[in-house]
């Protein structure tokens, strides 16, 4: 089998939106004087789509939702003549040999990145090859279903986010995330009000459920000092890229410091990034995003070493590139999942793009033993909010 054609497409939104909440997450922004729309670093309104086609008529898809319109000039101008006219069942070659075309700028962000899209690919290609989902190339069934956590909560007002925990709850989840509204430049008062955001969520999720707290690298390291003992009486399962991704002694600071672990990973790279976070013992849970960390290829590697480390693998954002992972790899135990809404942040723009994603039932959602590849197709349902960039 050869790679005939490479077609990577940029989706951006032009649909409605809601606009978020001032506050609603903090993030690496908000340390800025002038803060501008801080929020912009946390918003995904465009996704590239990469479409990979075979001489016996495959098509493999992948996607990358970082900087989309950049990934895009990489995989047209760089990796797209890597790839053709290969054999997509030598994927760790193909990796290789973009990863070393690219190393002089593409080891970290948006060139990692864009050969994941690819990669992603490149397996969604193996699967319908062999008529088999991914998950069953990468190790199979590992668990029954997969128990997925609720991950929205952004910091609305009080009732409000109580409101929306416990329509998590009735719809039978039972680990949540919520998001903190305020960083070091929002003083003793902001302090204050991150306590009783998780205070009044705990107050709902009762402590017979997981409750996860996440700052989107909004707070530095002093701040995350004051911020981490007062937080242990609210038994977080973990506290989420507390600083920078690049503050990795800082990570190994807080994770030593109290019961809380400290996760993180989703702004990191392939297996020698994550080496380096395990050997300095910096989270004591494994966030990759597969879309980011370079592909399926990447992120086995990286699960095999958080085995040997033992440190869960739980991955940014739900969506199938994670799902067959998480499926195959008994190191990972749970998976987040988006929640299906209207177009805020970006991120439930996956379901606007595509169509396959599983939904969730009482908190677990399960892979189609039978359905070949990642299980995913392109939808035309939306095609006319989006503004498509050939
Ligand atoms: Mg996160």
């Amino acid at each position: 089998m050869k790679i005939t054609n490479v077609r990577a497409r940029t989706f951006e939104w032009k649909g409605k939106t809601v606009p978020p909440t001032p506050h609603f997450c903090s993030n690496a922004m908000d340390e800025l004087y002038d803060k501008g729309d801080s929020m912009g670093s946390f918003r995904f309104h465009g996704w590239t789509i990469v479409e990979i086609e075979t001489d016996d008529g495959i098509v493999g898809l992948g996607n990358v939702a970082l900087a989309p319109r950049i990934a895009k000039q990489i995989i047209d101008l760089y990796l797209a003549p890597l790839i053709i006219g290969q054999d997509p069942f030598d994927y760790e070659y193909l990796w290789q040999r973009m990863y070393r075309n690219t190393h002089a700028w593409g080891r970290k962000g948006i060139g990692m990145a864009a050969i994941s899209a690819i990669d992603i690919a490149i397996w969604d290609i193996m699967g319908k090859a062999v008529n088999k989902p991914v998950f069953k190339l990468l190790g199979g069934r590992t668990k029954e279903k997969i128990p997925v956590y609720a991950s929205k909560l952004y910091k609305t007002d009080l009732d409000e986010m109580q409101r929306e925990a416990q329509s998590y709850l009735d719809q039978g989840f039972t680990m949540f995330k919520m998001r903190f509204g305020y960083g070091p430049k929002d003083g003793v008062k902001g302090v204050q009000e991150n306590l009783k955001s998780v205070e009044a969520v705990r107050e709902v999720v009762g402590y017979e459920n997981d409750l996860m707290l996440e700052c989107y690298m909004g707070w530095n390291l002093e701040y995350a000092k004051r911020m981490l003992p007062k937080l242990e009486k609210f038994e977080p399962r973990w506290l989420e890229e507390p600083v920078l991704a690049d503050d990795i002694d800082g990570y190994a600071e807080l994770n030593q410091l109290t019961s809380i672990p400290i996760s993180g990973g989703e702004h990191e790279f392939t297996s020698y990034g994550f080496k380096h976070l395990l050997d300095k013992k910096a989270v004591s849970v494994i966030q990759y995003d597969t879309n980011r960390v370079g592909g399926i290829t990447a992120a086995r590697k990286v699960n095999a070493l958080a085995e040997a480390y033992s440190v869960p693998v739980i991955p940014h954002a739900g969506q199938m590139h994670n799902y067959h992972l998480t499926m195959s790899t008994l190191a990972s135990p749970i998976a987040e999942y988006f929640p299906v809404h209207d177009v805020e942040i970006g991120n439930e723009l996956f379901y606007y793009i595509f169509k396959g994603d599983p939904e969730p039932q009482n908190g677990f959602i399960d892979l189609d033993d039978n359905l070949p590849g990642l299980g995913l197709e392109l939808s035309d349902e939306y095609l006319d909010d989006f503004n498509i960039i050939e």
